[in-house]
């Protein structure tokens, strides 16, 4: 699993810096130059983090925050803002923006790299870890193997990568395109209602004699891993 990160910064030359420091510390890295860019490619392909600059043209970083907060797709995305030392950095603590943390320029690259570690672990646990558990559900990256209340679960390999997929972000309701993309990748074309088929498969096989279903169905959004399961 590589963690993608998304750069915001429309000053190129940190933007470049912060792609080939971050790209040596194992993250595949998309940038955008300003705002409305970012929630753009947010749309295309929903990254694991954020690196973002409060000071962006078009649609501020503050703005840029606010927004992916108000969404529920969005809601728990980890958001790392870069501020200017100063009064940005000061006003920015004293705002509720919804940042997961914040890093104030200029910054080292070694800072911002155990800063984006730290989120992740804290975040997003499962990116880093050889088996994940929710629930009665544990499923065993290393060996390919899935368990329910201490039986295995045979699993197709999509259905693997689905269930591995929605264990890492428990409660997060992804859309059909968005598991697409994170499943099958952005460059294969297969239709929206494919989803709908391995998630049927999915739960036959995680609900055998079981009543409890993990997989929360949200209507006209798409789907999520219960997280009271
Ligand atoms: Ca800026």
């Amino acid at each position: 699993m590589i963690p993608q990160v998304l750069v915001v910064e429309d000053e190129d030359a940190l933007s470049a810096l912060l792609q080939y420091n971050l790209d040596k510390e194992g993250y595949a890295v998309t940038v955008a130059g300003d705002g409305e860019e970012a929630l753009v490619l947010i749309d295309e392909q929903m990254p694991d983090l954020i690196v973002l600059d409060w000071m962006l043209p078009k649609v501020s970083g503050v703005e840029v925050c606010r927004r992916l907060r108000a969404r529920p797709e969005t809601r728990n995305l980890p958001i790392i803002m870069l501020t200017a030392r100063g009064e940005e950095s000061d006003r920015i603590r004293g705002l509720d923006t919804g940042a997961d943390d914040y890093v104030v320029k200029p910054f080292s690259m070694s800072e911002l790299a155990a800063r984006i570690r730290a989120v992740l672990r804290r975040i997003r646990p499962g990116l880093a870890e050889d088996r994940l558990h929710h629930g009665d559900i544990v499923v065993d990256r290393a060996a390919h193997r899935v368990r329910r209340a201490e039986k295995e679960i045979h699993l197709g390999p999509t259905e693997f990568r689905l269930l591995d997929y929605l264990m890492q972000h428990p409660g997060r309701v992804f859309s059909r395109e968005q598991l697409l993309d994170a499943v099958w990748g952005s460059d294969v074309y297969v239709e929206a209602r494919t989803v709908d088929v391995h998630i049927g498969r999915l739960r036959k096989a995680l609900n055998r004699d079981l009543n409890a279903d993990p997989i929360r169905t949200v209507r006209s959004a798409g789907y999520s891993l219960d997280v009271a399961a």
